[in-house]
């Protein structure tokens, strides 16, 4: 189904991983390129153009971990994109309920319903134990429901009893007093489908939902017919309510953009797809299995998903180890300072605690507000790598140029070495330097 867009993806992506370094309008063209790919894969143009934008903005702001390139990581922001296009993985039919658990399939005629209602009652059966029920709601067509009582008969699964002259919501009703009789775990309702969406149609499975109050409704749609399957998704959601997707056919060459509009479009999950004729060929929808299949660049999402635990992990563990020797450098403590800032500084971190919003104050005085932290880190940037490793040596006169470096005063820089006094006293003491500085602080 994905083989021309996994193709077309692949090539933009694979370019983008060989090179050294990408500049902004390296990252454009390329998604310029990612546009197309996906438009000719008949994904939605809203769609398209919110991936475009998401994964622009992360790819131009992203920070290159080492041991991975650009590209890579360009290929990993992608890959998460789409999953998060396709929705999040595990959602499947939901049979939390008071037994018999009514399910509903509503969609076009021709788009599997019929086999798919066979499908799901096969699984249900087969590998979930639970002991179900299936009626057919077609009464205009009685090859329809013969269909069924088919597909039943071959599975060894009950069809509730054809009786002619019922209307939609009454065999609905009878169908569910027998599975509530019958000690039916699950009901499925198979209702009719018309070769077009039509005000008839909505209004009779409307009918039949108020009536059954089925657990799940599901959209049978073909995966073939692209957009149109989803433009009908979006219609029976308004008009019905939908709990979730079939995509049928997603053996065929459709694609693709049927199963990556759905989710983002209507909000609602694909739970199953249909791969195949048989009743045994329905499979669980997986997100990132499918964003997988789609790339096909598995290892290179994993390298940087290794590299970036990998590198905070490192970081941590050198900061701790050089703490726990009482080897706290001005380094080190620039560190700890952008840390601090990132969180927005102490009064950032004050926003989260109530109650303490009255110590601002004196909190800022003593220092550590997010504006001064970003003063005292450009203290730190002008110095020497000498000197930030060996503060000792700073005498008068490197003071006087640091501090003009930083456009600051001589004060200011004597202040911060006092507080990298205090830090590295504090950390020695510590011993184990498995807390930050904010511990210290925080009981200050
Ligand atoms: P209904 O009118 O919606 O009930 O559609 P049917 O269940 O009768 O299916 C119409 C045709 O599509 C049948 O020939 C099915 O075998 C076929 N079909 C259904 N689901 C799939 C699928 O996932 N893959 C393939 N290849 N064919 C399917």
């Amino acid at each position: 189904m994905f083989d021309n867009l996994s193709e077309k993806l692949g090539g933009i992506l694979d370019r983008l991983t060989g090179r050294g370094s990408l500049s902004e309008a390296d990252v454009d063209a390329a998604m310029r390129e990612v546009r197309r790919a996906l438009l000719e894969a008949d994904v939605a143009l809203e769609v398209v153009r919110s991936f475009i934008e998401r994964v622009r903005e992360q790819a131009v702001g992203a920070t290159v971990v080492k041991s991975v390139t650009p590209g890579q990581m360009v290929v990993k922001i992608v890959h998460d994109e789409l999953v998060a296009t396709l929705g999040a993985d595990g959602q499947t039919i939901d049979l939390n309920a008071v037994p018999p658990v009514a399910i509903m399939m509503v969609g076009l005629q021709g788009s599997g319903k019929t086999t798919t209602t066979a499908k799901l009652a096969r699984r249900m059966t087969q590998r979930d134990k639970r002991k179900v029920l299936m009626a057919s709601l077609d009464i205009y067509r009685p090859a329809a429901m013969e269909q069924l009582a088919v597909l039943g008969r071959d599975l060894d699964i009950p069809t509730l009893p054809i009786v002619t002259g019922q209307k939609p919501a009454q065999i609905a009703k009878r169908a569910l007093e027998a599975g509530k009789l019958g000690g039916y775990d699950v009901v499925l309702l198979d209702t009719a489908g018309r070769t077009t969406l039509d005000e008839e149609m909505m209004s009779e499975a409307a009918e039949i939902k108020a009536t059954a109050n089925p657990h799940e409704v599901l959209l049978v749609a073909d995966s073939l017919t692209g957009q149109d399957a989803v433009n009908l998704a979006r219609a029976f959601d308004q008009r019905v309510g939908l709990t979730g997707i079939v995509l049928t056919r997603v053996d065929g060459d459709g694609r693709g953009g049927a199963a990556l509009s759905m989710r983002a479009v209507t909000g609602k999950p694909i739970k199953l797809i249909g791969t195949g004729e048989k009743t045994d060929a329905l499979e669980d929808f997986h997100p990132s299995r499918i964003a997988g299949r789609i790339l096909g660049m598995g290892d290179v999402v994993s390298l940087v998903e290794r590299a970036a635990a990998n590198i905070d992990a490192e970081k941590a563990a050198r900061t701790a180890e050089r703490m726990r020797k009482g080897q706290f450098d001005l380094n080190d403590m620039r560190e700890q300072l952008l840390q601090m800032a990132n969180m927005g500084g102490i009064s950032g971190l004050m926003g989260m605690m109530p109650g303490i919003a009255k110590m601002k104050n004196q909190i800022a005085a003593a220092g550590i507000d997010e504006k001064i932290l970003k003063r005292q880190v450009a203290i730190i940037d002008s110095m020497t790598r000498a000197e930030r490793k060996n503060p000792d040596i700073l005498k008068a006169s490197r003071k006087k140029r640091i501090a003009a470096g930083a456009g600051q005063n001589v004060e200011q820089v004597n202040k911060l070495l006092k507080m990298h006094r205090n830090m590295a006293d504090m950390m020695k003491a510590m011993g184990s330097g498995k807390r930050g500085p904010l511990a210290g602080i925080a009981q200050a």
